[in-house]
């Protein structure tokens, strides 16, 4: 059924097409075509107010992926993955660790927020998708993890730079830190605040899938002052859910969302765009069902398929059905926004349409976490991942070791890249702070890389700051890789 209507769609939209006059993109001119589509053969199966919904959604992806011109799209193709990737990291040898053990002896005198996210690597099966370093959980693994991962929350806690820093957020990640018992849970938490400076102000995320929670749980955590789980949902289609493997139904993360509000718990959840068998339609109703569902933010993410991942396989083989193309994809990123929009959220950091007013403020940009398998550490200079799997990282931890597997010292250009990087997460770059930071404004850094996306209509530079356009916005992922590599950066 899914395969149907993809072709469906499509027969559709080449018949619009066929039909579309109008290169213009004026109000007038638009009105008109749309009338003319009006008067002109509709297809049965849909109503007229769809078909001018679609003509319309049409022209948006136009204008919005286009050019001044009209003509050429700003790239070929929407780059994913933020171009720093652990994968690149090298592997740690003992002068660099003995530089990052160094750095945890001095005092922090950042300003930067920071983040402390403890890891919980396992999950009780595999999404298909899923490219995570996570492993399936094994009956008594979880107790000896634990008591593993308080010990090196311990290494770090007992060191200066993190004596001296104060963190603005607990986030329980993984992995499903909800496959932890209510009782694992709230011990890890007041382990943190206990042995961390934990700001008074300070968030505590969880997240996890939508089968683990039941009301007790929910009424625990929320008493215990969790202020919000982020689940992942990905789609309320139940044909969709089987086809990448999640666990339970639509109706079962339907009612998790709606007993964690009962408990006074803000809910964030993951949406994925552009799945096999998800078609714009399809995506309009999962968009609409969060906003119906009154969830605080949904991040929204286009599926990006990695090798090694079984759904790369089954799309190899085909196994699945086929997903859209890009101008799909971009027509689907798009219906999310203008549905989120219309219902009051904004869009905030780098997938996240948010209603909830501390996720516009300061981001955090040092990450202090661990876990096996972690791949997110960022402390000043430093970019670290652990070692995984999980038996690997309790032997390391149980030999007084840090666990680090790949550790990145950045480079001034990397550091100056990364700064760029807060166009990705739709943060302006202040060019002062820049200035502060490297001892040179942003264009006299990235001189080419500057005036080759503000000629394409991507950035506006003023005075103090650079930020995206609008068009920059659908072309975020693109706009980051050419600040991160500009050499070698060809799309
Ligand atoms: S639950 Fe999350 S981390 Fe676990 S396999 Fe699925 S996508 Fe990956």
């Amino acid at each position: 059924m899914p395969e149907a209507l993809i072709a469906e769609d499509f027969k559709s939209y080449k018949t619009l097409k066929q039909e579309s006059a109008p290169q213009e993109t004026s109000k007038g001119i638009l009105a008109k075509s749309v009338e003319k589509k009006q008067s002109t053969k509709i297809p049965r199966a849909r109503s007229s107010s769809n078909l001018v919904k679609k003509t319309i959604r049409r022209r948006n992806y136009k204008r919005m992926t286009n050019k001044h011109t009209e003509t050429s799209p700003a790239y070929e193709k929407t780059m994913h993955w933020p171009p720093y990737t652990y994968r690149d990291y090298p592997e740690v040898v003992p002068e660099t660790l003995q530089t990052f053990i160094d750095f945890l002896g001095t005092e922090n005198t950042s300003s930067e927020r920071k983040e402390l996210q403890p890891w919980i690597p396992f999950c009780t099966l595999k999404c298909n998708f899923c490219y995570f370093p996570t492993e399936i959980i094994a009956n008594n693994k979880m107790g000896k993890y634990l008591s593993a991962l308080k010990k090196s929350l311990k290494m770090y806690a007992e060191t200066k730079y993190v004596k001296t820093s104060e963190f603005s957020e607990i986030y329980l990640a993984g992995g499903t830190p909800s496959i932890m018992s209510t009782e694992q849970t709230i011990d890890l938490l007041s382990f943190c605040e206990k042995n961390f400076d934990i700001s008074e102000e300070r968030e505590i995320k969880v997240t996890g899938c939508t089968h683990d929670f039941d009301y007790k749980k929910l009424k625990a955590l929320s008493e215990y002052g969790v202020d919000q789980l982020d689940l992942g949902v990905q789609t309320f289609d139940d044909d969709v859910r089987k086809l990448v493997n999640l666990r339970d139904k639509a109706k079962n993360a339907e009612e998790t969302i709606k007993a964690a509000h009962k408990m006074g718990l803000r809910v964030s959840i993951d949406l994925m765009y552009n799945l096999p068998g998800q078609n714009l339609k399809v995506w309009s109703k999962d968009v609409q069902r969060a906003v119906e569902l009154n969830v605080e933010s949904a991040d929204c993410y286009a599926l990006d398929v990695y090798p090694g991942t079984k759904i790369a396989q089954q799309l190899q083989y085909g196994d699945l059905p086929p997903r859209g193309n890009q101008e799909a994809e971009t027509e689907m990123y798009l219906e999310a926004d203008n549905t989120f929009k219309a219902a009051g959220y904004e869009k905030t950091c780098h997938n996240r349409f948010s209603r909830i007013p501390e996720d516009f403020q300061e981001p955090c940009m040092e990450v202090l976490g661990t876990g096996a398998g972690f791949f997110m550490g960022n402390l000043g200079k430093f970019s670290y991942v652990d070692i995984a799997p999980a038996e690997a990282y309790i032997d390391t931890i149980n030999c007084g070791k840090f666990p680090i597997s790949k550790l990145s010292v950045n480079s001034v250009d990397n550091e100056m890249g990364k700064m760029m990087m807060r166009l990705y997460i739709r943060l302006p770059v202040n060019k002062q702070e820049f200035k502060r930071r490297f001892g040179k404004l942003p264009e006299e850094a990235f001189e080419t890389t500057i005036n080759k996306l503000e000629k394409k209509g991507l950035i506006e530079i003023d005075e103090q700051e650079i930020r995206l356009t609008k068009l920059g916005d659908v072309w975020r992922y693109n706009v980051c890789w050419e600040f991160a590599r500009p050499q070698e950066y060809t799309p």
